[in-house]
């Protein structure tokens, strides 16, 4: 353990770069790094030892904007904003009976407006269906001119597989190990036991055989169902094995990576039958679970090579697919909604027509599809269980009522239930139990 009091009583001293060693003494200046690009996740994780121009901007400038530009279609989905607060938008390749169109698209709002969900056609391409009636007045017109046709979007599967195997990602993927490695340890500057690497990282051209991606999809399917599918997942992995330790890092739910940090562990790891994964989801907050298994180094082999990725194309384009295909409801994208909502039922709780009209009748369709929402949270009051994260419970509940709620005219269900009497009962037991969730897992990790 020798290691780690050093490495702490090092960190007491001046900063230093993990990347080159320079110190304020040098001349530079230490940045907090974003291990995980923020352009890639909603939530913030950091390190504040990378140089700020040399390593922290030449990474944010080469391989890592590289890579977030080509998950702009992921990125628009799961709702990931910019340093500027903006959702990207993203070229869809669309067909509309036949006819192709390029598009620069944002589908965020699409997708709570309801006015169309994707479907899994195959490998390639996915069908979006349009729901049968308009629930907005405004573009009636265009509901009816289209709701008949056949509209599909090509995925560009391949341009996905390449990008998952390419040289900038395994370099992206090799920074956010090392980085997520070096603030668990606290590590400060360059040491001896982990110049691959860093040389990995650094240089555009060096191997890249620390990365490899680990080849069981049965664990990545144990993660996205603990943690939520488009998570990003970490952990820490000491090997009995070859002696070695290892960052696990998967990438939006959809691959898992093995880098190798450093080769010699601190201590000669005991055969471990869990492993403690951090998530950090795409709404910005961070979960955690436990993967249990008999023999990790049996169920964590890796590819032989990255070009083998082929072997997993039939299971990662599944997981694409499902990734794009989930309802995006979350604490942050309902939030601003869930204050409009609190507001008009305090303005108009006694004026029943006019509650009526700002809540389903005239509201936009955004509006709508967050008071359903919320109206079936409140409803199901003893189902929700505190304990377990807000989009646990979403699922839970959508599992046992309505799978997806945008098939269906909303609108039309909403007014019947409005006038049945325990409605606002139930949407304000709703908010109340949004609030509570809020607050427990979104407020509190701000403070
Ligand atoms: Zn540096």
């Amino acid at each position: 353990m020798g290691f780690i009091q050093n490495s702490i009583k090092e960190s007491k001293k001046m900063k230093r770069c993990i990347y080159c060693n320079k110190s304020v003494e040098d001349g530079i200046i230490i940045n907090e790094s974003h291990i995980i690009p923020d352009a890639l996740t909603n939530g913030k994780i950091t390190y504040a030892n990378v140089c700020s121009v040399e390593h922290n901007q030449v990474f944010g400038d080469t391989f890592e904007f590289d890579i977030i530009e080509k998950c702009r279609r992921i990125r628009n989905f799961l709702n990931i904003k910019s340093k500027k607060g903006k959702i990207p938008s993203y070229y869809a390749n669309l067909d509309i009976d036949g006819y192709k169109f390029d598009k620069l698209t944002s589908r965020f709002n699409n997708i709570l407006d309801g006015s169309s969900y994707p479907v899994i056609k195959n490998e390639k391409k996915y069908l979006f269906k349009m729901i049968n009636k308009s629930i907005d007045n405004e573009s009636k017109h265009f509901y009816e001119l289209i709701h008949n046709l056949q509209i599909t979007e090509d995925l560009e599967f391949e341009e996905l597989f390449k990008m998952l195997g390419s040289q900038n990602m395994l370099r992206l993927v090799a920074k956010i190990g090392y980085e997520w490695f070096c603030k668990e340890y606290k590590i400060n500057g360059v040491l001896p036991d982990y110049t691959d690497i860093i040389n990995s990282i650094v240089n555009e051209n060096s191997n890249k055989s620390v990365v490899s991606i680990i080849n069981n999809e049965k664990l990545l399917n144990d993660l996205n169902n603990e943690l939520e599918l488009g998570t990003h997942a970490l952990a820490i992995y000491n090997t009995s094995n070859d002696r070695n330790a290892y960052v696990l890092f998967s990438f939006f739910g959809l691959i898992l990576y093995k880098i190798r940090i450093r080769q010699y562990p601190f201590y000669i790891a005991k055969p471990t039958n869990s492993i403690d994964f951090y998530g950090f989801r795409s709404d910005g907050c961070i979960g955690s679970c436990k993967i249990y298994a008999n023999n990790f180094d049996q169920h964590l082999v890796s590819l032989t090579s990255i070009d083998e990725i082929n072997i997993l194309k039939p299971s990662i384009a599944k997981i694409y697919a499902n990734l794009l295909s989930i309802q995006i409801i979350t604490l942050r994208s309902f939030k601003p909604f869930v204050k409009e909502i609190t507001n008009i039922i305090k303005k108009n709780q006694f004026q029943s027509e006019r509650l009526y009209d700002e809540l389903i009748g005239l509201a936009h369709s955004t509006v709508i599809t967050v008071t359903y929402v919320i109206y079936l949270i409140g409803k199901y009051e003893d189902q929700y269980n505190y304990d377990d994260t807000f989009q646990n419970n979403i699922k839970h509940l959508f599992n046992n009522t309505d799978k997806v709620i945008i098939h269906k005219n909303i609108k039309e269900e909403l007014l019947l239930l409005f006038n049945s009497g325990e409605f606002l009962n139930y949407l304000l037991t709703g908010l109340s139990i949004f609030e509570k969730s809020y607050n427990k897992e979104i407020r509190k990790k701000n403070d």
